[in-house]
């Protein structure tokens, strides 16, 4: 396990860690490692291409991914060796193990390494109300980028390989990238307060629980539409653009120009019920 500053750096590196240059990764076209990352993946593995694959409600497909694998298999096209799963998704939602399983069984055919996007790892256990190692090595996952900055801590991410040979100077990779912070207890030490005593947990729970219960009271106003089944932390809703400005004429602050569209809210291990219902009280007097 190593511990990197951010995200980008975690994914970027462990790809990199997985590929030859002329291997690619196969990950969902809404990925984060795809569209927010400034190339970061393809920049430290010195040119591994993403192979980008549609799927329903930000998931990829055992077939979707089949089909990237079998399009082609000559030499000019860069060989699959990774896929990359985001769980939580990019858009709230959640691979269940049955699915992570069914995708492990095309990996295992075609001798792929499978890759989580962890940014929101813990919310996807707290969902599921699985422990990790089912939802990561039981279920055939190889490297799992574990967030801390998602999940309470300042900054961190946790890089963890669950067959040690796959990790194998890992660390002079960090250190290259400038990821070996001089004073890294103070990215280790509040791991410690973050796994003890189950608080990544119940952090994750607190968030889920919140964005429930925003979802729901969305879903009640006529006129908004959520765009994806909120399962985790996040909701996206679609409103009418009035609305949008309104509430941004109100004060508030939201995306609308990630996943696919439409506005986002995440919940944290800080959303309070008031600070939602100041949100939906606004919602309602603007419609
Ligand atoms: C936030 C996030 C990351 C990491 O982003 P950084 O800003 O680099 O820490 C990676 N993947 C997903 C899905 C994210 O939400």
């Amino acid at each position: 396990m190593f511990f990197v500053f951010n995200g980008t750096a975690a994914n970027s590196l462990s790809l990199a860690h997985l590929c030859q240059s002329y291997h690619s990764v196969i990950c969902h076209e809404l990925a984060h490692i795809e569209t927010d990352e400034c190339g970061g993946p393809e920049f430290f593995s010195n040119g591994s291409k993403l192979l980008n694959a549609p799927g329903p409600n930000g998931k990829l497909t055992p077939d979707g991914i089949e089909q990237l694998i079998t399009k082609r298999t000559d030499i000019h096209y860069p060989r699959p060796r990774v896929i990359s799963l985001t769980q939580c998704t990019e858009v709230g939602t959640v691979y269940t193990i049955e699915e992570l399983q069914a995708i492990r069984e095309v990996a295992d055919r075609h001798d792929l390494q499978i890759h989580m996007d962890g940014a929101r790892f813990a919310n996807a256990c707290a969902a599921l109300g699985v422990s990790p190692a089912e939802l990561t090595w039981k279920a055939g996952v190889d490297v799992l980028c574990f967030s801390g900055t998602k999940n309470g801590l300042a900054m961190g991410e946790a890089v963890i390989f669950f067959d040690r040979k796959l990790a194998r100077d890992f660390d002079y990779r960090c250190k290259q990238a400038g990821q070996l912070a001089s004073k890294m207890r103070f990215i280790a030490a509040p791991w410690m307060g973050l796994l003890e005593n189950d608080v990544w947990l119940k952090n994750a729970r607190h968030a889920n629980g919140m964005a429930h219960y925003l979802a729901e009271r969305l879903e009640a106003f006529e006129g908004i539409e959520l765009l994806f089944p909120s399962q985790a932390n996040s909701v996206f809703a679609n409103f009418p653009e009035h609305v949008l400005t309104a509430l941004r004429a109100r004060g508030w602050t939201f995306y609308t120009f990630i996943g696919a569209g439409g506005a986002r809210f995440v919940c944290s291990w800080n959303t309070t019920t008031d600070l939602l219902d100041g949100l939906l009280e606004d919602i309602r007097e603007v419609l």
